[in-house]
């Protein structure tokens, strides 16, 4: 199987080549030239385990990767890291199941990936006689840099760097980063905001001389974001696997179909829902959530995906699009960059075409898909919830089945009671619930109607939930600072220099 680019379908790419460039030069992302069907029946998964699952999912996307290789990149990423054997848990609550995706070491689903990136990134190097020593550099708003440093922490041939906006990210998300071991680790706070982070690592990605300075001392950068397939192929097996667990259970019948809801941002996750339905599961509605960012939502209503202005009641885009910080972070996104790998799919793998709409997104902010288009897209539906929305259904689930979720998940689970109520879809929904309520106990409080001083926010919500402290939780309370550079923006180049000198 090999990979070509969205914008480009001239280059070929094996998967461990794709892995290790991440984006392809012409700006494209890694498309696989086919996409695979599963060669093993869904009656046949159900009687495997995630590591089993796993194997027999990204075997079909990684197919440069031998058995022995993918087999050891699955052993070592999903190990006790995770603190339940299964890796996630499908718990039913308000008639629905939440796929709990946050068992990992930093309670959030990008651990799913961000656990077995590192290895299928050594594995590739090695496979394709790369010298140097791989140094991964993050620009974070918080959540991603903790997940990738943790992934990435003593992994034998890697570095990480991550670096953060110092006054920008929440007091846990710092000690979280800031506590970080591994001796292949540093994490620098930044005075200047994300955006000030984030250009600062693309212009050193972008800096020929410095690459070739490093090149000769044996480093060579990569990054670890989530357009990287090394990412979106660990994300398909726990749909297939959650399938595979309802099938198991007796809950649903071997063929009948499920849907999936899923709280959106880079819409990278919902893409691996959409992959694991090619793949052969049974899935009847991908329900795309948003918060009150819903650029997603309109353009699934409307065909149009306009950054800059917010589709009205009429369906007109003539009001400023303004962006909003809400209680689901992880999902303030204007540019959902997945998207691109969608687009480039309904519109028949036209390159140009794909290229073309990409281009008027940066210049003119805004593009419109054609009806053959929209007709494909007849797998997905889409919805929003606001701030009051998302707290009612985080108190509504927990008054009536004890149970606490997140409010990312919540979003989902507010879109979803909305889909439910206006179709009359009667089939079995798996939501994506992608944190766990103890990364965000402040927002969970306060919808369930609770006060707490910042330092009793945890005990508070344990009390509450009577869920255990994760570990991630537990471990902070005494992790001791071991990172405490703070640079000017400026400045990066040198702290880059330094950490690999
Ligand atoms: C990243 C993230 C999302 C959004 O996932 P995408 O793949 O970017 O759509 C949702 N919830 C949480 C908690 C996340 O960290």
């Amino acid at each position: 199987m090999y990979y070509k680019s969205t914008r480009n379908n001239a280059l070929r790419y094996t998967a461990s080549q794709a892995v290790l460039k991440g984006l392809s030069d012409d700006g494209g992302l890694f498309v696989p030239e086919k996409l695979p069907v599963s060669d093993k029946s869904l009656q046949e998964l159900a009687t495997m385990d995630y590591k089993a699952v796993a194997y027999e999912v990204m075997k079909l996307y990684l197919s440069d990767y031998t058995e022995e290789e993918l087999k050891y990149c699955i052993e070592q990423a999903y190990d006790d890291k995770f603190d339940i054997p299964e890796k996630v848990a499908l718990k039913k609550a308000g008639g629905a199941y939440y796929l709990e995706l946050f068992h990992g070491p930093t309670i959030a689903f990008k651990d799913m990936a961000l656990s077995i990136l590192p290895y299928l990134m050594t594995t590739a190097a090695k496979k394709n006689q790369l010298k140097e020593e791989i140094v991964i550099l993050t620009a974070t708003s918080g959540d991603t840099g903790k997940a990738a440093l943790a992934g990435f922490a003593d992994v034998p041939g890697t570095r990480i760097m991550v670096f953060y906006p110092k006054d920008g990210v929440s007091k846990i998300q710092e000690k979280q980063m800031v506590t970080q071991k591994g001796g292949n680790v540093k994490v620098v706070g930044i005075r200047g905001n994300f955006d000030d982070a984030q250009n600062g690592v693309k212009a050193m990605f972008n800096d020929a001389g410095l690459k070739d300075e490093l090149k000769s001392r044996g480093y060579v950068f990569s990054s670890a974001n989530s357009i990287n397939i090394g990412r979106l192929v660990p994300q398909i097996v726990y749909y297939v696997y959650s399938y595979t667990r309802l099938l198991k259970d007796g809950i649903i019948a071997d063929g009948e179909s499920i849907n999936f809801c899923v709280p959106t941002g880079n819409f990278g996750n919902i893409l691996a829902a959409y992959f694991a339905k090619q793949l052969g599961v049974p899935v009847g509605k991908l329900i795309c959530a948003s918060n009150k960012n819903k650029v997603l939502t309109d353009f699934f209503k409307s065909g149009t995906y306009d950054k800059l202005h917010v589709m009205d009641d009429a369906g007109n885009f003539s009001e400023k699009r303004e962006f909003m910080l809400t209680s689901s972070p992880s999902m303030d996104i204007l540019i959902s960059s997945n998207l691109e790998r969608l687009i480039y799919l309904i519109c028949g793998e036209d390159d140009h075409k794909c290229a073309d709409f990409m281009k008027q997104l940066s210049k003119e902010g805004s593009y419109e898909i054609d009806d053959l288009m929209r007709s494909r897209l007849k797998d997905f539906d889409a919805g929003f919830a606001d701030e009051a929305a998302c707290a009612e259904m985080i108190k509504k689930v927990f008054d009536e089945d004890g149970y606490v979720i997140d409010p990312h998940t919540a979003v989902a689970a507010a879109v979803y009671e909305e889909y439910r109520s206006k179709s009359s879809d009667s089939l079995n929904c798996v939501i994506a619930s992608t944190a766990s309520p103890y990364k965000f106990p402040e927002a969970v409080l306060k919808a369930l109607g609770e006060e707490s001083s910042d330092e009793e926010l945890t005990d508070k919500l344990n009390e509450i939930s009577k869920v255990p402290f994760p570990k991630a939780i537990s471990e902070l309370r005494d992790a001791q600072v071991l990172h405490d550079t703070v640079c000017d923006k400026d400045e990066m180049k040198e702290q880059v220099r330094s950490f690999l000198n």
